[in-house]
């Protein structure tokens, strides 16, 4: 069976480290290992209109952003296929029959679902679209034929979601679909990175970012402004690392080099961690390194955005051509299950010609 990656994002912002720690870095490491046979990279805007749509223009407008992130942080349209979700209009199709196959009892208790219900405040007013997003995104998935889905920890009720609907769809109609698997990250602290707030999930909506994107002095603002641990009130106080968002993104972004090249008095995070936890270490010392360490990591990043941003025209050229190659893929696997149906009419000789027969000898 051939190995295939899909995943994406939404064009509701451009990406911050969160996207790249949960998800971006990742797929870039699959991407140039060789060791798939096609990847599908999709900027998910007809998702983002679930929540934003009111505001076509946010969604737009973010598409190039989103698009600048991926190729910045290396994904490369030679080895991967770089798509819009709108584009490929069989998407919306095989999701008008997994509807069929999913209860509403089952999408209200998608777990995820329900946090991003109360972080939108919709109550009663949902737009059905955004319920019942879980279902469109198992098409994004299964019209791939994506056996891997690198992403953050927030998807995981996502991919379960769908691999429940490849069961249904498999067992009803006959073996089509392929079940996905979920790639989440080796790094627990990239699970769900927090926001600069201490909010669990740094979040475009939540406004609680560094993106990609950021200048030097950005970073830096945002850095030394972080939500760190309330109760380290004095230099000498004891400190807590846990649910304190200055050291979960140590615990993402440092390494030991880092520690000889800017906090040499240290020989790594479990030794800056330590004196912390005892008290005598200073929140500003902390923030400072990690603002380095993320310095390092962004520099090159915003470089090659700036360098790719010179040329946007064939930015959308290309994101026009992965979308013909996406929509190629996601038709034969649509024929391949319209089959499996029995809604191919027209294709079905047996069929013409039975009914022809049944027809003639009644007649
Ligand atoms: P929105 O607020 O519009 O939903 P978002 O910031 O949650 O935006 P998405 O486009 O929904 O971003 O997520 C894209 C990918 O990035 C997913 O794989 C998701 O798991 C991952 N991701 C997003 N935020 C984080 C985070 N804070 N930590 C780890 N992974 C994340
Ligand atoms: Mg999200």
């Amino acid at each position: 069976m051939k190995k295939i990656i899909l995943t994406g994002d939404r064009p509701t912002g451009p990406l911050h480290v969160g996207h790249y720690a949960g998800s971006l870095k990742r797929r870039v490491e699959l991407q140039n290992s060789g060791n798939f046979d096609e990847i599908y990279i999709m900027i998910a805007d007809a998702q983002a209109l679930t929540d934003n749509m009111e505001n076509p223009e946010k969604v737009r407008q973010n598409i190039i952003e989103v698009a600048l992130d991926y190729l910045a942080c290396g994904l490369d349209p030679k080895k991967s296929v770089l798509f819009i979700q709108s584009q490929v209009p069989q998407l919306c199709e095989m999701s008008f029959y997994y509807m069929n196959l999913v209860t509403v009892a089952r999408l209200k208790r998608n777990p995820t679902v329900k946090t991003e219900i109360q972080m939108r405040n919709f109550e009663e007013r949902i737009p059905v679209g955004f319920f019942t997003y879980p279902i469109s995104q198992a098409a994004d998935i299964t019209a791939f034929k994506a056996t891997t889905v690198p992403v953050g920890e927030d998807q995981a009720p996502m991919i379960e979601q769908t691999r429940e609907i490849v069961h249904r769809f498999n067992h009803v109609y006959g073996e089509t679909l392929v079940e996905p698997n979920i790639l989440l990250p080796d790094n627990s602290a990239c699970l769900r990175l927090p926001g600069t707030d201490g909010k669990a999930k740094m979040s475009k909506s939540l406004g609680n970012c560094i993106y990609l994107s950021d200048t030097e002095d950005e970073i830096k603002k945002k850095v030394m402004s972080m939500y760190t641990d309330p109760t380290h009130l004095r230099v000498e106080d004891p400190g807590h690392v846990e649910g304190n968002p200055v050291f979960t993104y140590l615990d993402a972004f440092s390494c030991d080099e880092d520690f000889e090249k800017y906090l040499p008095e240290y020989k790594n995070l479990d030794e800056l961690k330590a004196h912390y936890t005892r008290g005598g270490l200073g929140d500003v010392k902390v923030k400072r390194f990690l603002n380095n360490v993320l310095q390092d990591v962004l520099r090159p990043i915003r470089e090659r955005r700036i360098e790719f941003s010179k040329d946007i025209p064939s930015i959308y050229k290309m994101l026009e051509q992965g979308s013909k190659i996406a929509e190629q893929k996601a038709a034969q696997t649509l024929a391949e299950m319209k089959s499996a149906m029995k809604i191919n009419y027209f294709e079905d000789k047996d069929l013409i010609e039975n009914q022809a027969k049944k027809f003639s000898n009644s007649n």
